[in-house]
């Protein structure tokens, strides 16, 4: 059983980090635990408490070694099928549209998909011997995965039971171990987990010698842009659901915890209409 609250960085696994208050944003708080904001006033007849807006709170953490940022709160399986169920479809929309106006206007945008699949893939050609049989591992419908023309079946393996696109099949986990992958994409999911590494050892065991895995999670602006790493923790007064915020050491951190050895690691300004920076990494199981 892993920790509510992490008790150590979950990239380097140090115990030496600093904490600072912040909230868990009240629809991330909602669809995971059922918690809403409440107003307290004075009908409440507590004597010790200020009135005022009450939020789920939470810490920022910062490692003192790998300055991996991150939320405290680890959410469990449960908690993470309630927050990914059916992803970005009505309910989920909905309810993030009441919590956060403008959501709806995004959320098209978002829906356009990826417009530099281009870039990952010539970022990945050179370390492909083929990418005929493809997993994407958190792949959502798979309308994201390069090279899903070329390539033979696509596997999709995701927790929000979304309908897949195209030639994707979405299997179970069990499922991934049954066959030899050329190429595993898993983008923009491990900022999501509470456990990275126990993603990475997942995805190890669908890996042999010949498969290449490829990995992108943002480089979100707050840690790119901030010149004093040591604040980082202060300076993050919200979560929402990305709970890792990476940077370059920590991310080599993991990689290398996880026994994978990175390849190449990119740093990318994405094109089109949500338009980030994002860490790309190519890399293969470790002595293969
Ligand atoms: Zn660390």
């Amino acid at each position: 059983m892993k920790s509510r609250i992490a008790d150590s960085c979950v990239c380097c696994d140090s115990k030496d980090f600093k904490k600072s208050p912040a909230i868990l944003m009240p629809f991330v708080a909602q669809r995971a635990f059922d918690w809403k904001p409440v107003e307290i006033n004075k009908s409440w007849g507590l004597k010790t408490i200020k009135n005022g807006m009450a939020y789920s709170i939470c810490n920022s953490v910062l490692c003192s070694n790998c300055f991996h940022l991150f939320l405290d709160i680890r959410f469990s399986d449960d908690e993470m099928g309630r927050l990914y169920d059916h992803y970005r479809e009505t309910a989920y929309i909905n309810l993030r549209e009441k919590y956060e106006p403008g959501y709806k206007t995004r959320n098209k945008k978002l829906n356009l998909g990826y417009q530099y699949l281009n870039e990952i893939e010539n970022f990945l050609r050179p370390f492909l011997r083929k990418s005929s049989a493809i997993l994407d591992w958190g792949g959502d419908s798979g309308k994201n995965t390069p090279f899903q023309s070329a390539c033979d079946f696509l596997h999709i393996y995701d927790i929000s039971q979304r309908p897949v696109v195209g030639k994707a099949v979405r299997i179970e986990k069990n499922q991934t171990q049954n066959t030899k992958y050329d190429l595993i994409v898993c983008s923009h999911v491990l900022e999501h987990a509470p456990y990275p590494g126990d993603i990475l050892s997942d995805i190890r065991s669908a890996m042999n010698k010949n498969t290449v895995l490829y990995i992108e999670f943002p480089y979100e602006n707050l840690v790119r842009t901030t010149k004093n790493k040591n604040n980082l923790h202060r300076l993050k007064r919200h979560w929402h659901e990305h709970v890792n915020f990476f940077n370059e050491r920590s991310a080599e951190e993991l990689l290398s915890n996880s026994d994978l050895e990175i390849l190449k690691l990119k740093k990318l300004l994405t094109s089109g209409e949500s338009s980030e920076y994002v860490f790309q990494i190519v890399c293969k199981l470790k002595n293969s």
